[in-house]
């Protein structure tokens, strides 16, 4: 198949795994890296192409040139992170995904409409900190890996802590089981939810601080945080399965309601925790492909039992991208705002 396409991201958070699988597919393959990561991204054979620039947040320069050449963009959390929302919808660059979703999940209460709606149970919410009646996180709004989340006991504690923040923040029922983070792919093509694969966040320092006995703590000045240094893989206990599965079903369901027909497409990921009562609470959702996926760029046991082959996140876009140029269907895995 003559498939003349570029797959191109941003050289950062996935790109590696976006970009492989793109090759593997047969995709033409671009990386826009920095100054700092450009030699990276030359060191592989599977890239094609290198644009640096000083920042990512460049990137928009690039649109007038890359718009004259057939390339599809593949985002990931680094595009969130680094172009504004509005930047996002201007861009008219054929891009994977449904933009639509970004208003929804950009805003923590739009998020949390959504997830209700679609029937998932959520840690509770408190307006304020003379609500609280139990632990609590304090969340930062915008906060990147995890960075400035506070964990606090009552509302002495929050008065004592973080009744002074400027910046805006939620305050959230902390809830205590296991983190689980659930990697999604849906296809528009054939209208099918997968699971992908699943992993645990490594956090520094809530990940360490069972390794000090909690009399060892007493008078000690710790208090736990959040920041993300890496992943680990977790198979989930099989009877756990379907709800992980009818719970990506019931997003998918309620995004067309809400996103347009076409909905919440490609990869999501929920990030839950599970209590004794084996009761998933669900935190939070990333409407594309998150860092985690990265530990499975040769495939996870899920992902084997789909595919018999070696098959990423990153890959299986690629391979959609790929089933929709062959059945000339490109426009139904790219935003309406894509020029074709
Ligand atoms: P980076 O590519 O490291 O600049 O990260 C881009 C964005 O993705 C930042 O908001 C990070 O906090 C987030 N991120 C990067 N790696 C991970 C990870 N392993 N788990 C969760 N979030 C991550
Ligand atoms: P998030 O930014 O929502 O992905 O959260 C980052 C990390 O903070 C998670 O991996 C958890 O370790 C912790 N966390 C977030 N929300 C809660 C919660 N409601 N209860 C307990 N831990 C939480």
């Amino acid at each position: 198949m003559d498939r003349p396409y570029t797959i191109a991201t941003l050289g950062s958070h996935s790109a590696l795994q976006i970009l492989k699988g793109a090759h593997d597919e047969g995709f033409r393959t671009l990386a826009v890296s920095n100054r700092d990561t450009e030699r990276l991204y030359r060191s592989f054979a599977f890239v094609d192409e290198v644009i640096a620039l000083n920042d990512y947040s460049e990137f928009m320069s690039l649109i007038g040139q890359l718009e004259k050449r057939k390339v599809i963009i593949v985002p990931h959390g680094s595009f969130v992170a680094y172009l504004s929302l509005d930047e996002h919808k201007k861009m008219t660059i054929p891009y994977f995904g449904n933009k639509a979703v970004l208003d929804w999940e950009a805003s923590r209460e739009l998020q949390r409409q959504w997830l209700s709606r679609a029937g998932l149970t959520l840690p509770r919410q408190f307006r304020s900190g003379a609500e609280i009646d139990r632990p609590v996180i304090v969340k930062l709004y915008g906060a990147a890996g995890g960075k400035g989340y506070m964990f606090i006991r009552d509302a002495h504690d929050f008065e004592a802590r973080a009744a002074h923040l400027k910046e805006a923040y939620i305050i959230q029922e902390y809830i205590i089981g296991v983190p689980l983070y659930i990697h999604y792919f849906y296809s528009p093509l054939q209208r099918k939810l997968e699971i992908m694969s699943m992993d645990r966040r490594y956090e520094t320092n809530v990940d360490s601080l069972g390794r000090i006995p909690a009399a060892a703590q007493e008078g000690m000045d710790v208090s736990p945080s959040y920041v993300v240094v890496g992943n680990q893989p977790v198979s989930l206990r099989e009877s756990m399965l379907a709800e992980a599965l009818r719970m990506g079903d019931e997003l998918v369901r309620v995004s067309k309601e809400i996103c347009g027909p076409k909905g919440l497409f490609g990869a999501f990921c929920i990030e839950t925790i599970i209590t004794p009562d084996i009761q998933f609470y669900v935190m939070e959702i990333s409407a594309r492909i998150v860092a985690g996926t990265n530990l499975f760029i040769d495939g996870s046991p899920y992902s084997y039992l789909n595919y018999s082959e070696p098959m990423s996140t990153g890959r299986r876009i690629a391979r959609e991208i790929k089933n929709a140029l062959l059945t000339n269907n490109l426009h139904l895995v790219l935003d309406d705002s894509s020029i074709l």
